[in-house]
């Protein structure tokens, strides 16, 4: 036994649960939540993708053409959760051909935002959903929606971290802002006290400006505390643009390329820091 897998299988009943998340639409959560969930099941990793995103990006991305017309998805099972109604928890889970589970999402989510509204324990619908399929995995990753809405809440309540990627040419200033707080809130009224922040994420990195000590200065301005910045960017590809449609990773899609090399890397970076005794993911 080499000293990955004798580290893979000490971890095998920690199951680290991952938000990528930011309110603002079109930064490559979806994306990353993608290729970093198959990067993870690409190294022998057991991992369940969640989409709680209304739009149903995530799951389209992975090959479902219709979301909208699935019949059971994440807002069937947090309806069980709600309703305590006891349920299959391997129902509606759909297998990736390149490895990774998949809990669908789509417009029912929502009905599930009302919903959410008027029940007691609001924030831990997700959560305990979670905990009952948390043995099977190493690594659940949640892609939300452009919002913080209680669906995003509840998902902040179910994770270890919270990865926010950033397109790195809009500095989001104000979002970023609004999204901390979000998390701040999230740990100081006790909803999940352990959140952490993993780190922001820059994406579609065009490899002439350097923003990532402009965000950094921004957030030591904003907190007075250092919010991490992942040592991996993603570059701007056009091959990872086409991979939604065709449902499929970067790395299927264009193997040796920069974007590939690239979540590549950032799957590297999060398990090195997950595995590894690293406290930041
Ligand atoms: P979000 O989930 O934050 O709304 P998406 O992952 O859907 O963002 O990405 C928004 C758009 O940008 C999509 O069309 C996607 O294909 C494209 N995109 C994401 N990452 C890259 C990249 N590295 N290079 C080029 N296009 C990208
Ligand atoms: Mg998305």
């Amino acid at each position: 036994m080499n000293t990955t897998t004798a580290i893979s299988a000490g971890k095998r009943n920690n199951c680290k649960v991952v938000s990528v998340a930011n309110q603002k639409g079109g930064v490559a959560k979806t994306t990353t939540a993608v290729n970093l969930g198959i990067g993870l099941a690409r190294e022998g990793r057991r991992v369940l993708l969640i989409d709680a995103d209304a739009q149903g990006s995530l799951t389209a991305s992975l090959g479902v053409r219709e979301p909208d017309l699935l019949e059971y998805t994440l807002s069937t099972v947090m309806g069980y959760v709600i309703n305590d109604e006891s349920f299959d928890i391997e129902k509606g889970i759909f297998h990736h051909e390149e490895g990774v589970d998949l809990m669908p999402g789509n417009i029912e989510l929502s009905g599930m935002e009302i919903s959410l509204v008027n029940i007691m324990s609001r924030e831990y619908v997700l959560r305990e959903y979670i905990e009952l399929i948390k043995d099977k995995y190493d690594y659940i990753i949640i892609d939300c929606a452009p919002s913080l809405g209680m669906v995003t809440i509840n998902a902040f309540a179910a994770s270890d971290s919270i990865l926010i990627p950033c397109q790195a040419g809009y500095l989001p200033a104000k979002g970023l802002e609004q999204l901390i707080k979000t998390i701040r809130r999230v740990k100081k009224q006790k909803i999940n006290p352990d959140l952490k922040i993993a780190g922001i994420l820059l994406t579609m990195v065009d490899g002439r400006t350097n923003f990532s000590k402009e965000i950094m200065k921004l957030i030591e301005k904003g907190y007075g505390t250092i919010v991490p910045i992942f040592k991996n960017e993603i570059p701007m590809s056009i091959r990872v643009a086409e991979c939604s449609a065709l449902g499929i990773s970067i790395y299927k899609n264009d193997p040796k390329g920069k974007a590939s090399k690239a979540y590549e890397a950032l799957t590297m970076e999060i398990m090195d820091s997950c595995e590894n005794g690293g406290d930041q993911v």
